[in-house]
């Protein structure tokens, strides 16, 4: 570690604990057991100018975007999806229709009806995430590396401006932010801020905790029950779901869209997916993906992280 990142503080800190703690802070052993290091990891710094890259691909082949309006309505027909009402009243027909509203699913699939017929539930959940400047005399834009950090309990990467950006995973001391509603939540910073960047202090020397100058950003994680995402059918023919994203996934949407659009191909056809979950050979690893374990009736997976980390 020290070999990668001259700054680390490679000591063990962790299982991590809240900030009232006595042990806060206090490390429990003189080194950490291991790391591993990934040198095809990499990170996107700017989320908007990636997404508006994949919008310009997708117009390339034919694709059209519909911008500040709001589907209001699942049309149907005949017990299938025949497409969307917007909110000034225009109708939009199409034999498919996907659900990608994320935090606002719920509402998107009451309108289709199809709550029901799901195993698997998703909840916002409202986390924060902290930017610090790095500490002083040292280039983090260059050196710094993406970090996911078990033992103090977050993630952290290097952000423009020569800053560190940390978010949190979740740690099983902390009580999580679940939001009833995703068009009304706290957006302000608290000290959820504060305790990141005092657990991220702990692995980089001499990180700043500048408490006056709070930078980061509130927003909502759409957090499925075991945090693994929702990529179905429903039982809508027609209708479709990429959901539960749980934070991560920001880099898998192109490769999920081709999942997704397996998944309809073979649906459509006439496959039970339910029944006979539909595979699919991946481009570039050659393995098989079965796309039935992100089903919307599976058990709660209890080999996941429940955590960001997926
Ligand atoms: C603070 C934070 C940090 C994150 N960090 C990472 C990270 O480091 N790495 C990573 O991989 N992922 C990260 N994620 C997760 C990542 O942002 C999501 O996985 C990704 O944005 C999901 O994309 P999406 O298009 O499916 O949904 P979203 O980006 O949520 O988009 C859904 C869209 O649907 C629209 N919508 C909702 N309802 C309606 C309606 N009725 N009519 C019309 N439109 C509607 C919304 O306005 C929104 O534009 C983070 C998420 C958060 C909140």
């Amino acid at each position: 570690m020290e070999e990668k990142l001259a700054i680390v503080d490679s000591k063990q800190y962790g299982p991590p604990v809240s900030q009232d703690d006595p042990g806060f802070g206090t490390k429990t052993a003189d080194n950490l057991p291991g790391t591993v290091y990934i040198p095809e990891t990499g990170y996107i710094n700017d989320a908007r100018l990636s997404t508006q890259n994949v919008q310009k691909a997708c117009e390339a082949r034919g694709g059209e975007f519909l911008y500040n309006t709001e589907v209001t309505d699942v049309l149907k027909k005949d017990g299938c999806a025949d497409g969307v009402k917007l909110k000034d009243g225009t109708k939009i027909h199409a034999p498919i229709v996907v659900n990608v509203a994320c935090p606002h699913w719920y509402q998107i699939n009451e309108m289709a009806d199809v709550i029901g017929g799901m195993n698997i539930n998703t909840r916002p959940l409202r986390v924060e995430v902290s930017h610090v400047p790095s500490p002083e005399g040292f280039d983090y834009n260059n050196l710094g590396i993406m970090m996911t950090d078990g033992d103090v309990g977050n993630y952290s990467r290097p952000e423009v401006g020569n800053n560190v950006l940390i978010g949190s995973e979740e740690p099983d001391c902390d009580d999580l932010d679940w939001v009833d509603d995703p068009d009304n939540y706290n957006q302000n910073l608290t000290d959820q801020w504060s305790l990141q960047v005092m657990r991220q202090a702990q692995r980089i020397k001499g990180l700043p905790v500048p408490q006056s100058q709070r930078q980061g950003l509130a927003s909502l994680y759409d957090c499925s029950d075991d945090w693994i995402p929702i990529y179905d059918k429903s039982d809508l023919p027609g209708f479709y779901m990429a959901i539960g994203t749980s934070g991560n996934q920001y880099k898998n949407a192109p490769a999920v869209g081709i999942m997704m659009a397996q998944l309809i191909t073979k649906c459509e056809a006439g496959c039970d997916h339910d029944k006979e979950p539909v595979s699919y050979e991946m481009e570039f690893t050659k393995r098989q993906c079965n796309i039935g374990f992100y089903s919307r009736l599976r058990k709660i997976n209890k080999d996941s992280s429940f955590s960001v980390v997926g």
